[in-house]
């Protein structure tokens, strides 16, 4: 009988988004109530946005939750390496099979050539696509071609006409017409695989049987299904998962919610809440209940259950949810337990212990010191960012900039969150204690507190970004044409 595997393939590019949490949820859920196995594979062949601060955050964040896997990085297994860094030989082993027998070629055409097609094709209303260039010429100057050094990709071949038919689980029949189809570059010039390459190379590999994934890659099947075709392997069931939605249904973005699961960490969320409310997120449980544990969806899981309309991701509902656990599910014990593990997450207390030590005079004095570091947004009002030299509009300027500046980071440290504000301030012409103002304000509810680098370095950029924000709201907020003037002044900084 066919064991039933699932797996999460988290890119590491960016924050452990709560959408990757989502996913990984349904892939667990559906491959332990088969009794079948759930894998996790790092898929980090872009170069330049991978990193390992991201990779390490991503795992973190799925085991703080609870969402483990039974295979892949950092577990081990038959099938690795799981990190798509580590297997280059083996797609290019795989795009040799596809060479010689012609069902991908090699693309010489210059970044220049491609973006005038690509400009002629939309001022033709045409939808942008690779002409076929390459594909006319012949086997020999190929072979030459390639041996002589030439810089070239590898494109897979897609049929002239026609369609491609293929079962969503959740959708039935989806049929896309090849000509929608792009002759999608697999083997970068660098030598790497592109996403569409890798993943399916390796889903065959490691023996994955159902592709349980966000709907944004719901047009990528029909590259898929024939990369399957071409090596003559079993195509795995599709399913392709409605997206989570800002409670405006836009695509949830940070721009509008907090999307890092660090966030609802460190505002103080129960893991085993924000995993309930993930399992809310268009599936129900075949009773109605609203509150259960992972292992209950486990058990009753059924992804026919999963509807389609785009499910709400809505705090005011993860709060009441979470209330719920925090009220009914701990003893007063766990309840204190819980919160000073929480308190003391990365050893906050520890951190912050060195700033308030030579400010106090008694224990009691602790608290109005230590208090922003265990909170959520500090209470502020708009008249406390009121200053004698700083209009709103240049508070509102720096605040944003400020949040631009920290969220380019690529580590998170004092010395480099030091760097990035005081070169910030020195560009904007402000004098460093009138730049720090509305920071202060902002990040600890008062002009007088332990120094603001230390606060926003121990804070974390999650909530130092959720404080800002909100600044920035009580302010009066940023108007998308605001928006778009701040972006350009702050490129020309
Ligand atoms: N690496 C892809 C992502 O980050 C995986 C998509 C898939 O599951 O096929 O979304």
């Amino acid at each position: 009988m066919l064991t039933v595997k699932t797996r999460i393939a988290p890119s590491p590019t960016g924050d452990p988004h709560v959408g990757t949490a989502y996913i990984a949820l349904f892939n667990r859920c559906f491959a332990h109530q088969h009794g079948g196995k759930f894998l996790l594979r790092i898929e980090d062949t872009d170069q330049k946005r991978s990193t390992p601060k991201s990779e390490m955050e991503i795992l973190t964040a799925l085991n703080w939750l609870g969402l483990t896997w039974d295979e892949g990085v950092g577990v081990g297994g038959d099938n690795g390496p799981y990190r798509q860094s580590e297997r280059a030989e083996i797609y290019r082993q795989h795009a040799d099979i596809l060479l010689k027998k012609e069902l991908a070629f090699p693309c010489f055409c210059s970044a220049q050539r491609l973006e005038k097609v690509r400009q002629a094709q939309i001022s033709e209303k045409r939808t942008p696509r690779y002409d076929g260039h390459c594909l006319s010429l012949g086997h020999t100057e190929r072979q030459s071609r390639m041996q002589s050094g030439e810089p070239y990709v590898i494109r897979l071949v897609i049929p002239q006409q026609g369609e491609c038919h293929f079962i969503d689980w959740l959708r039935g029949k989806v049929t896309i017409s090849w000509a929608q189809v792009d002759m999608q570059v697999l083997m970068k010039s660098d030598g790497l695989p592109t996403y569409h390459f890798a993943n399916v190379v390796d889903d065959h590999l490691m023996g994955i049987t159902h592709v349980i994934r966000g709907e944004e890659w719901i047009n990528s099947v029909p590259k898929h299904v024939l990369l399957y075709q071409y090596f003559d392997w079993k195509t795995p069931e599709f399913c392709h998962m409605p997206l989570l939605r800002n409670p405006d249904k836009s695509k949830l973005s940070k721009r509008k919610n907090p999307t890092s699961i660090n966030y609802y960490r460190d505002m103080g969320y129960l893991p085993e809440a924000m995993v309930n409310y993930l399992g809310l997120m268009g599936w129900s449980m075949p009773n109605g209940v609203e509150k259960f544990a992972l292992s209950e969806m486990s058990d009753a899981f059924d992804i026919k259950r999963v509807s389609l309309g785009g499910p709400i991701f809505d705090g005011e509902k993860l709060d009441w949810l979470n209330g719920k656990y925090l009220r009914e599910d701990l003893s007063d014990k766990e309840f204190a337990s819980r919160y000073l593990q929480w308190a003391n997450n990365d050893n906050r207390l520890g951190q912050i212990a060195p700033l308030i030590q030579p400010r106090v005079e008694k224990f009691s004095d602790v608290i109005g010191l230590a208090g922003q570091f265990l909170d959520g947004i500090v209470p502020v009002d708009a008249t406390r960012f009121e200053h004698a030299k700083l209009s709103t509009d240049q508070i509102i300027r720096i605040l944003q900039f400020s949040l631009w500046r920290l969220e380019g980071l690529q580590t998170w440290n004092r010395e480099l969150i030091e760097d990035a504000l005081l070169d910030l301030s020195e560009r904007m012409n402000l004098k460093i204690r009138d730049f720090l103002f509305p920071l202060f304000i902002s990040i600890s509810g008062s002009a007088v507190s332990t120094s603001i680098l230390d606060n926003v370095s121990i804070l974390g950029l999650d909530l130092s970004r959720a404080r800002i924000r909100h600044s920035i709201e009580l302010l009066g907020g940023i108007s998308k044409k605001l928006a778009k003037t701040l972006e350009k002044e702050f490129r020309a900084l």
